[in-house]
């Protein structure tokens, strides 16, 4: 619910709906949900082989995504924290972006002085799984005037860590853990302790792979409730337990 549900069902009806709204008075509005599917690059920013062309030359590619975090960042809703996540004053991490384009003039609200929000506490570097979100590397953009960092993401290492997956060099794998997927590029590829699963589960809505739970989002969570700056509160603190981790190297008692 938290990944496919929101991706494909409650972002393109709550950007359907506000778009009739907004056509309804008068002016265009296309409704613009999570496309990365389709769009035409890849997930470090290159453009993907073989996949889609300019209808002429000197336009663009027709797949071209807007980036959702940084729209979010200049619709005034929040400031991108170190973890690349849009934080806003309201959920801190926990929300998804849908857009709208359209061509009604609105009043803007203001953009959000980096560093309301997040404080460089580093709890998503230190609770990723996969140590993907850099504590040194980072990256600088301007976004209207206003100079936006956040940690470098190491995409690669994510997309293994977040199915719960860890990699094994194929002559180093003596056979104790199960394999988890399929051989990538010379690795096993076998569950990590943040896994309970022998196998990857399938994928449900073309996702549901997130078995890692977005530890950087759960950490960051926690860490801005304990601060108390967000607007949603909740009556008892979102982690009552330590973080679970499973050891592999223990028999299962089950089996
Ligand atoms: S989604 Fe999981 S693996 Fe990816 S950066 Fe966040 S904590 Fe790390
Ligand atoms: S966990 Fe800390 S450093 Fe990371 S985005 Fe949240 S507030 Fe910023």
């Amino acid at each position: 619910m938290g990944y496919g549900g929101l991706t494909y069902l409650y972002i393109p009806m709550v950007v359907i709906n506000l778009s009739k709204f907004i056509e309804d008075h008068g002016f265009e509005a296309i409704p613009y949900g999570h496309q990365s599917d389709w769009r035409a690059i890849d997930n470090e920013g290159n453009i993907k082989n073989k996949y889609s062309r300019p209808v002429s030359q000197g336009k663009v590619r027709p797949d071209v995504m807007v980036h959702l975090r940084i729209a979010g960042f200049l619709a005034g809703l929040g400031e991108i924290g170190y973890s690349k996540l849009l934080l806003t004053p309201e959920f801190g991490p926990r929300q998804r972006i849908g857009i709208i384009i359209t061509e009604a003039e609105l009043e803007p609200d203001p953009l959000m002085k980096p560093g309301t929000i997040c404080d460089r506490c580093m709890a998503c570097v230190r609770e990723c799984p996969g140590n993907a979100i850099s504590d040194k590397e980072t990256v600088k953009v301007k976004l209207a005037g206003i100079e936006v960092e956040w940690g470098k993401l190491d995409c690669k290492a994510c997309n293994i860590a977040f199915k719960g997956a860890k990699l094994i060099k194929q002559e180093e794998d003596d056979g104790t853990l199960p394999d988890y997927m399929d051989p990538l590029n010379g690795y096993r590829v076998k569950p990590s302790s943040i896994s309970p699963f022998y196998k990857k589960p399938k994928n449900l809505y073309n996702t549901g792979q997130a078995i890692c739970g977005a530890r950087c989002m759960r950490a960051c969570m926690v860490h801005l409730e304990k601060k108390g700056i967000l607007k949603n509160k909740f009556q008892k603190p979102f982690r009552t337990k330590p973080l679970w981790s499973v050891d592999w190297s223990i028999p299962d008692s089950n089996h």
